[in-house]
């Protein structure tokens, strides 16, 4: 039999143990998952290495990375925001484009295949943060899928004309509603706001929520709440939490089975928390939710980039597999299985909660397939395995040499493409 593409002798996420397989794609989707099989076409060989579904950002903003200057790297959550409010004003639909898509494609190189991006709508950027990051999607749409929340980021009760622009940015096609509800006066009114606009057009809530450093104001029982009365469950997804972090034992595990109960996801945003938090009491924990009780009590969790370059985060290479492996050397995550758990928070997990169908290796499947240098997934976590390659829908997407080493003493011309 003919097929467009057989992935040979991979490794198939979680699993160290079972034999390597090869999967067979026609069409787009993935047609056969098998050892040795019979089939005939071109080829990419995995060689025994990890092969995972895709790479999933749950929790990325495309409109604001590339932002970071001298001028805006000052450090702390209210001059990030302050800094990044100025910064928006000047913000151009091609600008933004540019600026995405230069994320994306460093994130497909990384092996993500599909985003959830957060896109801010306010009255002073207006709707050219989301023109923008949709022309990249669109620009980009054969290496990765791209969803889109629209949230409000400067206040939402406090600040009718948003309702008014997350409503068209809604009517535009965005699947996910959120907030911060922290930058407004009364944060249960926005977090009301955010869910009644969930219901009515029928899209998933993710927010940004319990961004501190003291346990003062904490609203995940309001969300959990919110969640059971809008029978919203299954579809809720809150960012940051970083307050978790600071609760003891006892009331992190009610708390943990309260947000399993409500059907609540959790996204940890390490390389954001880590630099905005902890900055006033250096022994304290360093505002990294701890997802270890929460996933003990069956919460869905993600890790997500959320900032690249700019002044929430001065960082960044869109790379979720340094994510992970930022969480799990925070969090002190060393043996294997919750290792390979952090794997799945970057990708089934992740795949659940950006809402996903097919993902995964069952015959009929989106064929979405990234290579990891590595023959587990707690081994890819540990060593930050870099990508292979990696296809999308059926077709190559990138490919990662293998690095050379120069062992010989003589200087020769060595070419390494263009910055
Ligand atoms: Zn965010």
């Amino acid at each position: 039999m003919g097929v467009d593409l057989v992935v040979r002798r991979a490794q198939l996420a979680p699993a160290g143990d079972r034999p390597p397989v090869d999967v067979a794609v026609d069409g787009g989707r993935i047609v056969a998952v098998e050892p040795d099989l019979d089939v005939e076409g071109p080829e990419l060989r995995a060689d025994g290495r990890l092969v995972v579904p895709g790479l999933v950002e749950t929790h990325l903003h495309l409109d604001k990375a590339h932002v970071a200057g001298p001028d805006l790297a000052s450090g702390g959550l209210q001059a990030a925001l302050a800094a990044t409010a100025r910064a928006k004003a000047g913000f151009t639909p091609d600008d933004v484009h540019e600026r995405a898509a230069r994320v994306l494609r460093a994130g497909v190189a990384h092996g993500t295949t599909a985003v959830r991006t957060h896109v801010e709508l306010d009255p002073t950027v207006g709707l050219r943060g989301l023109d923008g990051v949709l022309a990249a999607a669109a620009e980009l749409a054969g290496l990765v899928s791209v969803e889109v929340c629209v949230f409000a980021q400067e206040g939402l009760s406090d600040q009718p004309q948003t309702r008014a622009l997350l409503v068209e940015g809604l009517e535009r096609g965005a699947t996910a509603v959120g907030g911060a509800p922290y930058t407004d006066r009364d944060p249960r009114a926005q977090i009301d706001l955010v869910f009644d606009l969930a219901r009515a057009f029928d899209v998933a809530v993710d927010l940004h929520l319990d961004l501190a450093e003291t346990l003062e104001g904490m609203q995940i029982d309001h969300v959990c709440r919110k969640a059971d009365e809008t029978g919203l469950g299954g579809r809720v997804t809150v960012g940051h939490v970083t307050q978790l972090a600071l609760l003891s034992p006892a009331e992190l595990d009610r708390t943990a089975r309260r947000v399993a109960a409500a059907g609540v996801a959790v996204t940890t945003l390490p390389a954001t928390d880590l630099f905005l938090m902890g900055r006033r009491s250096p022994a304290r924990p360093r505002g990294v939710a701890p997802l270890g009780a929460l996933r003990r009590h069956g919460v869905t969790c993600s890790i997500s980039t959320n900032n690249v370059m700019n002044a929430f985060t001065p960082y960044g290479d869109a790379s979720l597999v340094r994510m992970a492996n930022l969480y799990a050397n925070v969090a002190h995550v060393a043996d294997p299985e919750g290792l390979a758990d952090c794997l799945s928070m970057v990708t089934d997990q992740a795949a659940a909660i950006a809402g996903l169908t097919g993902y995964g290796f069952d015959v009929g499947s989106p064929a979405d397939l990234v290579a990891l240098d590595a023959p587990s997934a707690a081994e890819a976590v540990a060593r930050i395995a870099p990508a292979v390659w990696g296809v999308k829908r059926g077709r190559p997407t990138f490919t990662r040499p293998a690095v050379v080493l120069h062992q010989s003493a003589a200087p020769t011309t060595i070419e390494v493409g263009p910055r």
